[in-house]
């Protein structure tokens, strides 16, 4: 038994091997000493996701790379202690509890373990009721809302009678400290247990490993309230931290084809889309879009539509959830739905087709700003178009590109009819825009001591030096360029071995090659060996430094005092590393 975490997390990476994970997503093929694969992130033809035995993928089309935690992160979209669970089930080891000291805020993994099987159960009984007599009203409105069986099935949806919940639990062997625990029961004054969800329809709340964390509770009856009810939140269900849909959008990502992520607002939205054919939705939880959500929502795609429902509230939880994901670097679009319809009632009436419709249309998200300021002028008055102009001219300011800035200053242009060189003054002078003038386009790259290097281990490669070709330099690589020429030139390598005329082609296209021969060529045969080494060993010291902030912004994201510990061991071994 380890004592430690890093001793049993080197335990758990020494039993599995990085091919075999990989196996168990795509197909690979041997070839050139790796193995290949059309990349489970990104769609393509040719194969450019790499794995390499020595434990590391790389994909030369989007980039992504890591080692076998990270690529069970990836394909799971799960964080690092999601990813180790997965990967210790795989080798036949259990995660161990590691003691916490003087942390009396921390639950133990197997009073967590309890919670989940109660809801496990929890799910099962009130699916099992649905689909019984006690269920035929609730199936008929199912039925009446053109919900499917096997949408029902895909959701695991339910019906909760009265009371009949606890007694059920009971039988099964859990307490009543457990039953309030997860949220599912109430106390009553008299003592008595009771069904917080009875006599509604239950939508499980399942996270990214397939766990029911929580339920929603929707009454059928019109007019009854409160039209939603969720169970609290508990130590299995942090609602600021998750979204509905996860078990069904993996799904749909394994089986390929999406790309991006269409927010909505409630569940009955997420399963209205995925009934007609729609299956990359999402919903956060009856409020408004947090930033642990954004990064959450970032592990699926870096494409976003925000789909809310067209009252008032719904377009004001629009304007702060785009800020939410805009500052978490996410490609955004806004999807207006006509005559004030939420998703679901869209969707119902115009179909797949209709609802597609909506999302070729949807704005960037600067778009439906300004735009949406727009609203509140007379764009036909001169006044109020001078007016407007100042106010568009402030949106800018949140721009983090400048070639955005440069695009929608012609937008505002246009849009308020007034000369760009005007704007482009006020931008300059605007309140705060004092302090900060348009960045300027960074035309000259990024060089420095890393960049140097990766060009002299490229060098060495091209010149066929052993120690370079041997190595998996992909994931040191931080330039695109770099990345370019290498996937190029190991396609080659892979069939044959290349030749001065492969190198030419190469630098035909990429200018980088030619300065990597001038460069490469001042050293000479004495230094080489050494500088090699030099080279390498600064580039492994970078990437474990990209490797540590990466783990601090997670460290302080964690709530979970486990898995926190479990990055603290992670980060201490990487800097132990660094250290040498
Ligand atoms: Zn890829």
């Amino acid at each position: 038994m380890a004592e430690n975490f890093k001793e049993w997390l080197e335990e758990l990476k020494g039993r599995i091997n990085i091919v075999d994970v990989v196996e168990g997503y795509v197909t690979l093929n041997r070839k050139g000493g790796k193995y290949w694969a059309c990349c489970p992130f990104h769609h393509e033809k040719t194969p450019s996701f790499s794995v390499d035995e020595s434990g590391v993928f790389y994909c030369f089309g989007c980039h992504k790379g890591g080692d076998v935690i990270s690529f069970v992160q990836d394909i799971e979209h799960t964080d690092f202690m999601g990813a180790v669970s997965i990967l210790a089930a795989k080798a036949g080891m259990s995660v161990p509890e590691f003691s916490h000291k003087g942390d009396g805020a921390a639950v133990s993994k197997r009073k967590r373990d309890r919670l989940y099987a109660l809801m496990r159960e929890a799910a099962a009984y009130y699916h099992a009721c649905l689909m019984s007599e006690a269920g035929r009203q609730a199936l008929a409105y199912l039925d009446g809302r053109g919900i499917s069986r096997s949408t029902v099935k895909s959701f695991g949806l339910g019906f909760a009678p009265q009371n009949g919940l606890i007694e059920h639990l009971r039988e099964k062997g859990f307490g009543k400290d457990e039953m309030l625990d997860c949220g599912v029961a109430g106390e009553s004054r008299g003592g008595r247990l009771y069904d917080v969800l009875g006599g509604r329809l239950i939508v499980p709340i399942i996270n990214n490993l397939r766990q029911v964390i929580a339920f929603g509770g929707r009454v059928m009856e019109k007019g009854e309230q409160p039209k939603y009810r969720n169970t609290k939140e508990t130590v299995i269900f942090d609602k600021s931290r998750e979204l509905f849909g996860q078990h069904t959008i993996k799904k749909a990502m394994i089986e390929g084809a999406v790309d991006s992520v269409i927010m909505v607002e409630g569940y009955m939205d997420v399963i209205s889309l995925f009934q007609a054919g729609i299956k990359n939705c999402m919903a956060s939880m009856g409020t408004a879009l947090t930033v642990q959500q954004a990064r959450l929502l970032k592990r699926y795609a870096d494409k976003v539509y925000i789909s809310y429902d067209g009252d008032a509230a719904g377009q004001k939880a629009t304007m702060r959830g785009l800020d939410i994901l805009y500052g978490e670097g996410l490609s955004v679009k806004v999807v207006s739905v006509p005559g004030g319809k939420d998703p679901d009632e869209y969707v119902r009436e115009f179909g797949k087709r209709g609802y597609m419709d909506l999302l070729t249309q949807a704005k960037p998200l600067f778009e439906y700003k300004l735009d949406k300021l727009a609203e509140g002028y007379d764009l036909s008055v001169a006044e109020d178009r001078g007016k407007y102009a100042v106010e568009a001219v402030k949106v800018l300011y949140e721009l983090k590109n400048p070639a955005q800035v440069e695009v929608y200053m012609d937008y505002i242009s246009q849009k308020a009819d007034i000369a760009k060189p005007v704007l482009v003054k006020q931008y300059a002078q605007g309140g705060e825009a004092a302090a900060k003038p348009i960045p300027k386009l960074e035309l000259t790259r990024k060089r420095g001591k890393y960049y140097n290097a990766m060009r002299y281990v490229l060098y060495a490669l091209f010149g066929g030096a052993e120690e370079a070709c041997e190595q998996d330099i992909s994931q040191y690589m931080t330039d695109e360029e770099h990345k370019a020429i290498y996937l190029e030139y190991e396609r080659i390598r892979c069939t044959r071995e290349p030749v001065l005329d492969d190198l030419q082609a190469l630098a035909d296209k990429y200018p980088e090659v030619e300065e990597i021969f001038r460069e490469g060529k001042r050293v000479t045969e004495e230094q080489a060996p050494q500088l090699f080494r030099d080279c390498m060993q600064s580039l492994e010291k970078e990437k474990n430094r990209r490797e540590m902030a990466e783990l601090t912004k997670r460290i302080d994201g964690e709530k979970d005092p486990v898995a926190r510990d479990l990055l603290l061991a992670h980060y201490a071994e990487i800097a132990a590393k660094n250290k040498k």
